[in-house]
């Protein structure tokens, strides 16, 4: 066992891995390079399987005292079609301005070093952590996605309201304190038709002007990207480094599921470092826990991009879906 693993990034990957780490009794030093807490583009729906995660690191009574919302039911919009369902087990929706706040405090508290710099070298062993990692090219230009979020006052629903349209989709969650966070991925092409003002674009879709009316914003919109959904999974493994979270693979969020599989990979990897186990080890044990998720989530992009996911609406095994695009 080592003395102690580096991990780059504070993310929920990065804070899981420090509290596996701890867990085995090894050392762990953070490096990030934001303060936290802050806002980050996300649509803020944590899976159900989150919540073993936190009671497996004895977090579950800071959490709830966070106010997280509960979220009971999926709606997906297409145009003036709509699937609604149950989801087979509750879900929550917590800012992640509270949520990573209290994953990356919770691993300094059990001992965790945090140091807030970028990191631009590193020791071995280390988890890495540190988001989605991507260059565009001039070749992507207008294709390229953006994701841009906020959070609104607006009647609260216990379900996650999904609008596909135009390549584009729209989440509505409630998050802690009453409020509604808005998100959403478009292309870029789309988005400059609207000078890149949010408002204006949710506004020219008809079902989201009519859910939106009378909605206070209580904050500015946050935007990220380019997106690009990929995996690194079956890389070549680099003795020492492993990856873990966003930096290992982006699934599409319509799916809702990355943060579970951040949660995963990250005590995965924190747990493989402190053992010094082989990457190649751990790169098989990630592959079984996001290879299907990342699959399925392709499958039902292509749907949504190509209409078929508006056409067959009705047959969606929505709860089936769900299941299957968790981690
Ligand atoms: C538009 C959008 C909507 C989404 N909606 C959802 C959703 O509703 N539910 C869900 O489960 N998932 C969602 N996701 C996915 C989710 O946001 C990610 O899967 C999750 O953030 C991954 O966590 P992470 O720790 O791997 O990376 P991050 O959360 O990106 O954390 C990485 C951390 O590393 C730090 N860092 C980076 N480089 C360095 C460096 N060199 N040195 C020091 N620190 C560094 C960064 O500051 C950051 O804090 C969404 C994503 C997008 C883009």
């Amino acid at each position: 066992m080592t003395s102690g693993i580096q991990i780059i990034g504070g993310g929920p990957a990065g804070a899981s891995a420090a509290l596996a780490a701890l867990r085995e009794g090894a050392g762990a030093r953070v490096f990030e390079k934001s303060r936290f807490p802050r806002h980050k583009v996300c649509g803020e729906f944590l899976s159900p399987g989150i919540l073993r995660v936190l009671d497996d690191f004895g977090m579950m009574k800071a959490f709830d005292t966070l106010g997280p919302a509960q979220i009971r039911r999926a709606s997906l919009c297409f145009g003036r079609r709509e699937k609604s369902f149950r989801l087979p087990e509750a879900a929550c929706g917590l800012s992640r301005a509270a949520f990573d706040h209290l994953l990356l405090r919770t691993a300094e508290e059990h001992g965790a070093v945090v140091t807030h710099a970028t990191a631009t070298s590193f020791d071995k062993p280390t988890v890495l952590a540190r988001g989605r990692h991507f260059a565009s090219t001039a070749r992507d230009r207008g294709q390229r996605l953006f994701g841009f979020k906020a959070h609104f006052r607006v009647a609260v629903s216990d379900a996650v309201e999904l609008y596909f349209f135009d390549g584009c989709y729209v989440g509505l969650n409630a998050v802690e304190n009453d409020l509604t966070n808005v998100c959403g991925i478009a292309p870029e092409h789309l988005l400059r038709k609207f000078n890149f003002e949010q408002d204006e674009f949710l506004r020219s879709y008809e079902p989201l002007r009519a859910r939106l009316r009378g909605a206070e914003r209580v904050m500015s919109w946050l935007s990220t990207g380019p997106l690009r959904f990929e995996n690194g999974f079956r890389a070549e493994p680099e003795e020492g480094v492993y990856t873990a979270g966003d930096a290992l693979s982006f699934v599409d969020p319509f799916t809702g599921s990355g943060l579970l599989a951040a949660l995963r990979t990250g005590t995965i990897a924190g747990q493989f470092a402190a053992q010094e186990r082989p990457v190649h080890e751990y790169l098989k044990s990630v592959r079984t826990v996001l290879e299907r998720p990342f699959a399925i989530a392709g499958i039902f992009r292509w749907a949504v991009t190509s209409g078929w996911a508006g056409r067959l609406a009705p047959l969606l095994p929505g709860a089936a879906m769900f299941r299957w695009t968790r981690p």
